[in-house]
């Protein structure tokens, strides 16, 4: 643990990557969210849906990630969330 520096207004409302990757990766176990290679990935201006990773919505000043799944679904992400789910997923099959 760290925590030297105590800055107070910062960090509360954004998520580090840390959390958000801890977070994605409850999710990935719990089966929220897939564990397989997309089909097809498109990049776009968000829409106001709401990321499959943070569960916040993706608004037009940000880049949605669309992922056609192998199985037919559609899930969308934040850029930055579906890096992190990539990343995360092939590790959560067998290492804790
Ligand atoms: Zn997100």
């Amino acid at each position: 643990m760290s925590g030297a520096n105590d800055s107070s207004d910062r960090g509360a409302t954004e998520m580090t990557d840390d959390a958000n990757v801890r977070r994605t990766r409850e999710k990935v176990l719990s089966g929220e969210l897939p564990k397989m290679d997309c089909r097809m990935t498109w990049y776009g201006p968000g829409r106001d849906g709401k990321c499959m990773a943070c569960d916040q919505a993706i608004g037009a000043h940000e880049v949605e990630v669309e992922c056609d799944l192998p199985n037919g679904g559609t899930i969308r992400f934040h850029q930055r969330c579906y890096t992190i789910w990539a990343e995360v997923w092939p590790s959560c099959g067998t290492a804790q």
